[in-house]
């Protein structure tokens, strides 16, 4: 385990050695089927904050299953790529991708406080294509010439691993473009390391005047203890809209009981259930999967057993298609 230090925040605590997480946990690395291969292929990180929401002990925890490197992931699957939407080629230029009407989604960063294992973007060439600080000002640029952008979406990575100074000279640039209404802020921090939320953070959010909505990446209840609820507090009272968008995972979420207390606590913490995900073929996770058809029963019964305003959009991403792509049973 290492600290580190995010520039200009208070210094964090990761897990980087699987083994060592393993150890903590009281299991060996023959019942998770580790693999060192799969951590060559894509770097194990997680946030000490979240290590101690796994339930030690437990080889299912749905959370461990998330962060853990296993051998499944070196296996080749056919459908499954490196690039399964082809975002390298969506680039209008390094760092900004403009796929939907009205709106310019920035690359600001290519670092995450956690690496999930079946993340679309573990294989994206953050470092071929340059998408770092060094572009921003070309691409907002880009945005101040567009008169047709009203919103910009942040990602990266996850944009809140940008330090809270970088964070205010990004907001300080977006806000002065008088066309710009919203900012959307895709991130998981404020559950995997909630108190990467600081004070000075929410006065850079307070202080802005654009729309701010955060679309938080959460996908099993067990995810929103006591200091992910604290830090999401503070965002609400700073009327921030919030959503969640959610990976429907085999092993992690994929069934009835387990998302409906997901809109549970979802709600209870003033978080709208957005969208839930069919997971995106990307090699390496297709031990994650739920075929469409598994897909289609949880669905169903999920819609049986929650008020509309609780059940998130069932979405898959289609590559080249100009939205997400309801799935309606
Ligand atoms: S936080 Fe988001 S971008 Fe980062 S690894 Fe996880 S899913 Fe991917």
């Amino acid at each position: 385990m290492i600290p580190r230090n995010k520039t200009g925040n208070q210094i964090r605590t990761y897990f980087t050695n699987p083994l060592e997480l393993l150890e903590k946990l009281h299991l060996t690395a023959e019942q998770m089927l580790f693999s060192a291969e799969a951590v060559q292929d894509f770097r194990f990180k997680v946030p000490a904050a979240y290590v101690d929401k796994i339930q030690a002990g437990d080889p299912d925890d749905p959370l461990l299953r998330q962060i853990f490197p296993v051998h499944q992931e070196t296996l080749l699957t056919p459908g499954y790529k490196k690039d399964p939407l082809n975002e390298a080629d969506s680039l209008s230029q390094p760092g900004l991708l403009q796929k939907y009407y009205g709106r310019a989604l920035l690359l600001v960063t290519p670092n995450c406080a956690i690496n999930c294992r079946y993340c679309f973007r573990r294989h994206y060439p953050y470092e071929d294509k340059g998408h770092f600080w060094k572009q921003i000002e070309q691409n907002i640029e880009v945005i101040k010439q567009d008169l047709s952008i009203s919103e910009v979406i942040l990602s990266g990575g996850d944009p809140l691993s940008l330090s809270d100074s970088r964070f205010a000279e990004l907001i300080t640039m977006l806000e002065t473009i008088p066309h710009l209404k919203r900012l959307r802020i895709h991130t998981r921090i404020p559950v995997v390391d909630p108190e990467q939320i600081s004070d000075k953070f929410l006065k850079i959010l307070a202080d802005c005047r654009l729309h701010i909505i955060m679309v938080l990446h959460i996908n099993h209840a067990q995810e929103i203890a006591l200091d992910s609820q604290e830090s999401i507090l503070k965002l609400h009272k700073q009327h921030i809209s919030l959503l969640n968008q959610s990976v429907l995972l085999k092993g992690v979420n994929n069934n009835v009981d387990t998302l409906a207390a997901l809109s549970e606590i979802l709600i209870e913490n003033n978080i709208i259930p957005y969208y839930l995900h069919m997971l995106d073929k990307i090699q390496g996770s297709s031990h994650f999967e739920v075929k469409d058809n598994d897909a289609k029963i949880i669905y169903q019964q999920l819609r049986a057993k929650l008020p509309g305003y609780m059940l998130p959009r069932l979405v898959r991403e289609i590559p080249g298609k100009k939205s997400k792509t309801p799935i309606i049973f």
